[in-house]
């Protein structure tokens, strides 16, 4: 068979490649066909570990890879009864090359990644295949492992629930999915270990990730954090909370045109600095008041519930805007987080310490070899490239889009916008075409789906549930008659089908929906990446079915209210009604283009504040590492307790090398805290320096590198002093001691995007001026 087309396209863009090259090979493969299906089960796995001979940047695109495409596509065949495309083919090819393909939503890209992890495990690798939760990771695992299996290749899947020894073995597999954040806390607790037997050992050698520009890009600066139990209380917000709550706009404070910082006006600061009774807030000692109340406006004006976050169960639960869901175990940064607890008058769930954490983006340049995949990865090309330092090509579609993309509708308010949408949906409902509404918050799709239902139609709204039940809802959105409401991602990774989640091609419920023209997907709002709005639109049209696409926005939504500049926000106020659409359009566009922008600068701003961190964490490791294998890493230690030493090691060697090892291990983690504490608070309080016309960020470095200087040292005296300070037969009871020291209970959760990151850039240019006028006004 020949190939119908060219598979793949070169762009011409930066960091992205043709893939192209990798065709002659496909073909191969495909030739190889009808010899490799006469080979029985047991041959197939075992020609199959004669054909690769690398993966990785050494990967050649030769008879060898030809052999292994046809190997593994026939084993799929036989252990999943799906025939794998070319198309599917090449993606494996540039998946093995460490290059991120771009496959469209519905391609097959579960198959795919497992042909990939095949093709480095005969190459002697191990592999994980992250996803972006626990369902997709079982999901992925399950579905696969009959190919897995046929190939005689080991596998295994981890997720929250996993216990530790099967952690542990699993690990041990060739391939393991995982969601990105487990593998993340997996290495977290590791590092915290006293011995080698506590750890389970993820190997960071390849790694295929699934929807790579969320994962990668959008998600990447997401902290992974490990907390333990501490006596410390959570801070206090409620007095800052009342402080703030009578504060007026304009009056007190200002917002920013972007709506990413609030600050004080002069009256306002006259007003708190009255009720407190302080001369001056800005003074070094009131430092720590001026954050909170800065926090608790910053709770009260620009974080939003149902929005931003929910309040069930009086606790405060974050909503992941991009996925548009509840992000479980998730926090803000501490400050905030304490804030916004306080403003819904809810009990402080306080964080905890913080023993380490570690970013996504850390954690994904660990492995050797990189890549991964997504239905929208040319439009991050150039930053996988930057961060990650990998090429970026696309795989066009078997059957070709048949979507029709109708052109988007631009509104001057969201009421006209929404009586546009349900006018829409209930024209499509009567002949029973199902629509999928992709809304932008919680609240949103809440709101919608009541308007739906008071007109009598029948609706699933789909939003902060649990994944399992999210994809079930999704996956039946294609049925006759079906409308679904649905924030942004919710139900990733799952399959529409048309005419039900069990409807197969040619049945009559797959018939009846095709003859009405597929699923019809409305977008209520640009989201603040064209790659969401890309998202939510290949939700329909998958693999050559008929679909439409329908966009509907208002010129009064946040993004616009957030990104559009000066002239653009009166032209609209003054001239709204005559826009022409094209006019219209391009004002969407460039606020969009804009909020890309800023979410770009501000993933570059925060890798820059964490360099300096990771560079002293790999430090600390290593040494940790030396300290658990090795006892030569322990004379130092030993030479200082030299006298102690005589005393007690006629009896015990192992007894005492045992305590100076975990004293050691102890005082370091210890000082790692420690350390971490402090960087978090010189980063909550670095753009008060550039008041002083410093540069943050280098500030930032400077001082933290001068901090670390004589760490190692220092947490050596505190394990001195604590092994010199133990009696003759004080070793048990020693060892007790720290045991005890260490929190007794550690948790994992992840910070959300830093909402005062890259805005204390701009609020610091603020406080700049406030300063100044301040001083002003004092002199
Ligand atoms: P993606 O992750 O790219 O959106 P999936 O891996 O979830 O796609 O697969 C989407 C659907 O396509 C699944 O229902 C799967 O059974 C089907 N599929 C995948 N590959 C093939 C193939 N080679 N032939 C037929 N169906 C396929
Ligand atoms: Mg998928």
């Amino acid at each position: 068979m020949a190939l119908p087309r060219w598979l793949s396209r070169a762009t011409g863009r930066p960091g992205t490649v043709s893939l192209k090259r990798f065709a002659r090979t496909v073909k191969r493969a495909d030739h190889l066909g009808a010899e490799i299906g006469e080979l029985d089960d047991a041959a197939l796995a075992e020609r199959i570990r004669t054909t690769v001979t690398g993966t990785g940047k050494g990967f050649a695109a030769d008879d060898a890879a030809a052999e292994f495409l046809a190997i593994a596509r026939e084993a799929m065949d036989r252990a999943i009864e799906l025939r794998p495309y070319e198309e599917q083919l090449l993606a494996v090819c540039a998946l093995l090359s460490g290059i991120a393909v771009e496959l469209d939503t519905g391609e097959g890209k579960t198959l795919v990644a497992a042909m990939a992890a095949a093709g480095h495990v005969v190459a002697g690798r191990t592999v994980h295949v992250l996803s972006v939760n626990d369902y997709l990771a079982q999901r992925d695992s399950e579905w696969m492992g009959p190919f897995f299996e046929l190939l005689d290749i080991g596998h295994g899947w981890i997720g929250q629930e996993t216990p530790h020894d099967k952690r542990r073995e699993t690990y041990r597999c060739a391939v393991v999915h995982a969601p990105v954040s487990e593998i993340g806390f997996d290495v977290l607790r590791d590092r915290f270990a006293t011995s080698d037997d506590d750890r389970v050992l993820p190997v960071f050698d390849a790694v295929v990730v699934d929807e790579a520009d969320a994962v990668m890009i959008d998600e990447a600066m997401t902290p992974l954090v490990l907390a333990g139990t501490s006596d410390d209380s959570g801070q206090e917000f409620v007095a800052a909370t009342a402080l703030v709550t009578d504060l007026v706009e304009y009056d007190h404070f200002d917002v920013d045109p972007e709506r990413l910082n609030v600050a004080l006006t002069d009256a306002g600061l006259d007003l708190v600095e009255h009720e407190l009774g302080v001369d001056n807030l800005y003074a070094e000692a009131n430092l720590p008041t001026l954050t909170k109340i800065n926090l608790a406006l910053h709770a009260r004006v620009l974080v939003h519930r149902d929005v931003d976050y929910l309040v069930v169960d009086d606790t405060v639960k974050l909503i992941n805007t991009a996925r548009g869901r509840v992000a479980e175990k998730q926090r803000w940064p501490d400050g905030l987080h304490a804030a916004i607890e306080a403003k819904e008058g809810v009990a402080s769930s306080a964080p905890g310490r913080m023993l380490d954490s570690i970013t996504i983006q850390d954690l994904l340049v660990s492995y050797d070899t990189l890549a991964g995949m997504s239905g929208t990865i040319l439009p991050v090309a150039e930053e996988l490239l930057e961060f990650y330092e990998i090429t970026s090509g696309r795989v066009e579609r078997h059957r070709p889009n048949r979507r029709v993309d109708e052109p988007p509708q631009v509104f001057l308010t969201t009421e006209a916008k929404i009586d546009a949408v349900i006018e829409e949906v209930m024209a499509r409902h009567e002949d029973g075409q199902p629509v999928l509404i992709g809304t932008q918050s919680v609240a949103e799709s809440e709101d919608l789906g009541e308007a739906l239902e008071a007109e009598g139609l029948p609706v699933q709204v789909l939003n902060a549930r649990n994944d399992a039940g999210e994809a079930a809802v999704i996956a039946a959105a294609g049925e006759y008659g079906a409308i679904t409401i649905s924030t942004q991602m919710s139900g990733r990774g799952t399959d529409i089908k048309l005419g039900g989640a069990d409807a197969k091609p040619g049945d009559a419920a797959h018939k009846e929906v095709v003859g009405l023209g597929g699923l019809a997907v409305m977008s209520t709002g640009r989201y603040p990446s064209s790659r969401l709005d890309a998202q939510l639109r290949g939700r329909a049209g998958r693999q050559g079915d008929p679909g439409t696409s329908m966009a509907f926005d208002a010129l009064d939504s946040e993004l616009v209210r957030a990104n559009a500049a000066e002239h653009q926000l009166v032209r609209i106020e003054q001239d709204g009604q005559h826009l022409t659409p094209g006019q219209a359009l391009a004002i969407l566009d460039s606020v969009q283009a804009i909020s890309e922008g800023l979410r770009g600068d501000r993933h570059r701003a925060t890798w820059a504040y964490h360099r300096a961190i990771t560079q002293q964490r790999t430090a600390v490791l290593e040494r940790r590492e030396r300290i658990i294998d090795s006892d030569e890493a322990l004379e130092p230690v030993l030479e200082r307790v030299a006298d102690w030493r005589a005393e007690h090691e006629e009896d015990a060697e192992e007894a005492v090398r045992t305590i100076v090892r975990q004293a050691t291990l102890h005082f370091l983690d210890e000082a790692w805290t420690d350390h971490l504490a402090g960087l978090q608070e010189l980063r909550d309080g670095i753009h008060l320096r550039a008041l002083a016309g410093q540069n943050p960020e280098q500030e930032f470095h400077l001082e933290a590198l001068r901090r670390f200087e004589g760490f190692f040292g220092g947490a050596q005296d505190a394990a001195v002093e604590f092994l010199a300070a133990l009696g003759a037969d004080e070793i048990a009871a020693g060892l007790e001691d720290l045991a005890t020291r260490r929190p007794s209970s550690t948790w994992t959760y992840m910070i959300s995007d830093n909402p005062l990151g890259s805005a204390a850039d701009r609020g610091t240019r603020k406080l700049g001026r406030l300063w100044r006028s301040k001083v002003l006004r004092a002199e």
